[in-house]
């Protein structure tokens, strides 16, 4: 008995046939399980973490969990189709979003796609949602000088330099998502693209983001990213990357770009959402473990590159939502670590009308003054104690009613200084026409106007300035500094603005 030697060699034969076969099976797996958006996987032993897989019917995974003997992949499409035993293969790719300039305008999903009904977007260059920071260049960040972002009325207060993290803080609606619309309505004509990733919130919110940008003309340089409360948790979760590759397209290119995430929050529970499915262990407030690299490591990629490297940047504005005010809740204290300062807006204060309703004492920035040109800093210095001595002063002066003169004066300043920093939303002023609004605070021309009327006067002072003076404008414009003789121009067409207010005022 015995195999014949035809035999044995046709067998051999069948063996090396199927080699290649046996090599392509670690690529392909088959569904253990599925259920609730996520599926366990057998044999896709070289599987990436990250890495794309294709499930029957072109539905898409991404892989999260690589056990010993079994892969874990979240759906990124619909699991009815999807059923035990079914093949999966890798791609060997990890998710790409298509980038360059045909994005501006466009309202995208994480994915890329356009949901705003204005027909496919072809840009034929697509960018994988993550990378490597670029390291190199981080220190840049420290060195920004006369290049600012053109904020709010906080530019005094809270400057925010290019390539900076400032972190936007507080409770719900208490105008968060205001100060970032309008930062990004305030870089018109600056140069600068914009990003918006919108995750979790309903599409009508979102949709009148939109609507007011393309107002204010700022969809020109602006895309925007929405994963809304109804998309599936691994679309939100994978929204800001995907924003941040977009912008990193610009960024490489050599352009200075602002994302806006809002917010983190919702980023983080999308997150935790998906790792209780996959059975990760819960942590603390039942976050996984691995929660603080989700957002350093998006954080991370906002940078400004010296100009070797193009000269580009990222400057993001995450968004975080506090319960009841407390910011050393688990999320709000990892990603205000990450953050080169924040900016925390307090639910008393916009109730009170104070809006934005920043708090000054507890948002800073850690850039701070380099990042303002030198006219702001010569008018600002000294806001950020004067409101704190009122806010003390307030206090204690709501117990006794003999005041002395100087407490009287304070109080009278500080008040003056808060009409002064409010701001409607949608209104951006310009460095210089703060710069005048400040000045006429700080040498104290104010000091004869009632408080209720201070606005109305500001208004008024800045008119008057763009008319009669135009040149003021243009000197802070380009030389940044307020010099001698400029101070005493200034002076007087205020002085004489003062005069004037008072006397339209007598009439009335
Ligand atoms: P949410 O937690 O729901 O996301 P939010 O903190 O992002 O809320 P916004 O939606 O920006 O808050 O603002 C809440 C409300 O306050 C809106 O109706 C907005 O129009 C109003 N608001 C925001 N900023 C100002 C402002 N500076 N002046 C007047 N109204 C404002
Ligand atoms: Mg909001």
């Amino acid at each position: 008995m015995g195999l014949r030697p035809n035999e044995i060699s046709a067998l051999i034969k069948e063996q090396i046939k199927h080699y290649d076969d046996i090599i392509e099976q670690k690529d392909v797996g088959t569904v253990v399980t599925v259920g609730d958006g996520v599926s366990v996987i057998h044999g896709l032993d070289n599987a990436m973490l990250g890495e794309l897989l294709l499930f029957p019917n072109d539905v898409y995974g991404m892989v999260m969990n690589l056990d010993e003997d079994s892969v874990g992949a979240v759906l990124l499409g619909s699991e009815s189709t999807i059923k035990e035993g079914d093949e999966v293969k890798r791609t060997g790719r990890i998710i790409e979003v298509p980038v360059g300039d045909e994005m501006l305008g466009r309202v995208v999903n994480p994915l890329g796609q356009a949901i705003d009904g204005q027909g496919e977007i072809n840009t034929g260059k697509t960018k994988p949602i993550e990378r490597v920071a670029k390291w190199g260049s981080w220190q840049e960040n420290q060195l920004i000088n006369h290049y600012k972002l053109v904020l709010h009325q906080f530019d005094a207060i809270i400057p925010i330099g290019r390539g900076q993290r400032e972190l936007i803080i507080g409770d719900r609606q208490t105008g968060k998502t205001a100060i970032a619309i309008d930062t990004i309505l305030n870089q018109k004509g600056q140069n600068i693209y914009c990003v918006y990733v919108a995750i979790g919130q309903k599409n009508s919110t979102v949709a009148q983001v939109v609507e007011k940008l393309r107002q204010g003309g700022a969809m020109d340089y602006t895309c925007v990213v929405s994963a809304g409360a109804s998309e599936l948790a691994p679309i939100q979760y994978i929204a800001p990357y995907a924003g941040c590759a977009i912008a990193e397209h610009w960024l490489d290119e050599g352009k200075d770009v602002l994302i806006v995430y809002d917010d983190l929050s919702k980023h983080a529970v999308a997150y935790r959402t998906m790792s209780l499915l996959l059975k990760r262990p819960p942590g603390r407030e039942a976050y996984p473990g691995d929660v603080f690299y989700l957002h350093s490591r998006l954080l991370e990629r906002a940078c400004r590159l010296n100009e070797e490297n193009g000269g580009g940047s990222i400057t993001a504005l995450p968004i975080i939502e506090t319960q009841a005010g407390d910011i050393s809740a688990y999320i709000p204290t990892n990603v205000i670590s990450i953050t080169d300062g924040q900016i925390f807006l307090q639910q008393e204060l916009f109730n009170s009308g104070f809006r934005p309703a920043v708090d000054t004492g507890l948002s800073v920035s850690r850039v701070g003054s380099t990042a303002q040109i030198k006219a702001m800093k010569q008018v600002s210095g000294s806001l950020k104690l004067e409101l704190a001595q009122y806010a003390e002063m307030q206090a204690f002066a709501q117990f006794g009613s003999d005041l002395d003169a100087a407490t009287k004066a304070t109080l009278d300043h500080g008040a003056k200084v808060r009409e002064v920093l409010k701001q409607a939303q949608y209104s951006p002023r310009s460095v210089p026409t703060q710069v005048i609004t400040l000045f006429a605070l700080k040498y104290g021309y104010t000091k004869q106007i009632a408080v209720e009327k201070v606005k109305e006067f500001m208004d008024g002072l800045v008119e008057n300035i763009q008319m009669s003076h135009p040149e003021f404008i243009t000197e802070i414009e380009t030389q940044k500094v307020i010099s001698n003789e400029l101070e005493a121009k200034m002076k007087e067409a205020t002085g004489a603005y003062v005069d004037q207010f008072l006397k339209t005022q007598g009439a009335n």
